[in-house]
């Protein structure tokens, strides 16, 4: 595919691959750094909040192994249990109910809300009092099984999981970020209640993983880690959506996506910028070989010098396409333009003298008897007289006249802005300076003469050239037949022919 694209598909292919990797390397390193740091930083993050919440835990089952050792002991020393239990419940923050019980495990008296508690106790386990999943509760023994003698109470209390994890300003907790208290692998409460299915099979998984305190694991779709709570039988997850843990990352991945195609909308106007630089030349260079093909020269090559291989191309070939013109136009022996040259010239200034309502004269001019110089004195030096005509015949006309070898010994000039009395006063000129000029050839000088037609752009109604240099062409031929060495006017032979008087002659 590459090979038949343009220079310009070729630079927009080849800069948009080497944006694209470039930016996909440095997406890739970027993202890889960013996440790697980002999934330290959240890991900090999370071990930080754990912490703080295993400290706030243990905090608070010390505070109500404390409250609950008080009351243990004024129930002890006598004191109506009901209102102890009662100023208990009001003092504490997070118990929801307490109640005494006896060493057989019966009730003797309870406050508060304790369904979660008595069904510790009929379940047997009582006894020997563990934290346990009581629905959304954690049950603290108010003293250690093995302290119970025989006629003790024994204190309880219900501790709101929820109460206590909302009642921890954990502010800068991510969100959707989850919170679960468990015991033995199971949940007991979490931030997020209820616990769905869905979120339970993710914990469980978690649970599956083993992963070892403050340690970030993953499951598919979430980050979790755990941390034990001093020694309370009771342990702490934080559990985090993988897509809102990775949401700094998904943001810099849209950047990334971003940034790349602005880029890429960039380096699309630059390689077109730059490939315009480069192709222009090369297109210019194109139309003008199209141009050259249909045998036209003259169009000069337009464009910018910026100094690199396609301006010099550029340029080489502008040099060449002017030597070219110069050849085809300018006639070798006389150096003054041919015949080909007139005629483009001819179109050119008939079109102009129009435009312009400018007049316009044609002139030929032929040797007097040409043949027998060549006769008498070889072709050579024929030729010597053809140049030196030449050269007086550009001499004697202005530098916007247009002066060419018509062909042989005749030569055709143009005279731009020229009515017939001022061309024929050149046509004189030039045949005068031409009779007095001594030619000199082997050793012995001789002189010619020239006869001339002018014709004016007013005589011809259809703006052809050919039209106009036969007109020139019949004065000349009547320039002749009167005897030669004169120049003659064409509308003056109408006018002769009219009143048959002689016109204008040298
Ligand atoms: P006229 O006065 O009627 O113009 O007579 P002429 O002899 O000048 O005209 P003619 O047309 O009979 O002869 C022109 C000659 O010019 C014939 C040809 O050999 C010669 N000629 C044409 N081209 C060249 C050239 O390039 N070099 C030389 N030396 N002679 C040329
Ligand atoms: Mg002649
Ligand atoms: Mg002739």
């Amino acid at each position: 595919m590459l090979p038949s694209l343009k220079i310009r598909g070729k630079l927009i292919f080849s800069f948009s691959i080497a944006m694209i990797l470039v930016l996909c390397t440095l997406g890739f390193v970027v993202y890889h750094s960013f996440a790697s740091s980002t999934r330290i930083d959240k890991q900090k993050i999370a071990g930080l909040h754990l912490e703080v919440m295993s400290s706030d835990l243990v905090q608070l089952a010390a505070n109500e192994r404390l409250s609950l050792r008080a009351l243990e002991q004024n129930i002890d020393d006598g004191a109506d249990p009901e209102p102890l239990l009662r100023q208990y419940l009001r003092n504490t923050l997070y118990a929801e109910g307490v109640l005494l019980v006896d060493d057989r495990g019966v009730v003797q008296q309870s406050v508060g809300d304790t369904g979660a508690i008595q069904s510790l106790l009929t379940s047997g386990i009582a006894t020997n009092i563990q934290p346990g999943s009581v629905g959304t509760s954690i049950v603290l023994p108010g003293s250690d099984a093995s302290e119970l003698q025989v006629g003790r109470f024994l204190a309880a209390a219900q501790i709101g999981g929820m109460e206590l994890l909302r009642s921890v300003e954990y502010d800068d907790l991510p969100a959707h970020s989850v919170v679960v208290i468990a015991h033995e692998g199971q949940p007991i409460i979490s931030n997020h209640e209820p616990i769905d299915e869905e979120l339970h099979a993710t914990f469980l998984q978690l649970v599956d993983s083993q992963p070892r305190d403050n340690e970030l694991s993953a499951v598919p779709d979430w980050y979790g880690m755990r941390q034990s709570v001093g020694n309370l039988p009771i342990e702490l997850w934080y559990m985090v959506p993988k897509k809102i843990f990775q949401s700094d990352i998904f943001n810099l991945q849209n950047r990334v996506v971003a940034a790349t195609i602005v880029l890429l909308w960039l380096t699309l106007w630059i390689v077109l910028a730059i490939s315009h630089r480069i192709t222009l030349p090369i297109r210019e260079l194109t139309e003008s070989i199209a141009r050259m093909k249909e045998e036209e020269y003259a169009v000069p090559l337009s464009f910018r010098d910026s100094g690199d291989e396609t301006a010099a191309l550029a340029k080489g070939f502008e040099g060449m396409r002017q030597h070219i013109d110069e050849l085809i136009s300018v006639d070798p022996l006389t150096s003054l333009y041919n015949r080909r040259y007139l005629m483009r010239s001819f179109v050119r200034e008939i079109n102009r003298a129009r435009r312009s309502n400018a007049p316009l004269c044609c002139m030929m001019l032929d040797i007097d008897r040409f043949k027998k110089i060549n006769d008498s004195w070889g072709h050579p030096c024929g030729d010597y007289v053809l140049r030196q005509a030449a050269h007086i015949i550009k001499e004697n006309i202005r530098d916007h006249d247009i002066a060419a070898r018509f062909g042989g010994e005749e030569f055709t000039v143009l005279l731009p802005m020229a009515r017939t009395a001022e061309a024929l006063q050149v046509g004189l000129r030039i045949a005068q300076v031409l009779e007095e000029y001594e030619f000199v050839w082997e050793g012995q000088s001789f002189h010619v003469t020239t006869s001339g037609g002018i014709a004016s752009l007013d005589e011809i109604e259809h703006d052809e050239p050919e039209a106009l240099l036969q007109l020139a062409d019949i004065a000349l031929y009547e320039a002749k037949q009167s005897g030669r060495n004169r120049v003659i006017v064409n509308h003056t032979l109408t006018e002769m022919s009219a009143s048959r008087k002689t016109g204008y002659a040298a």
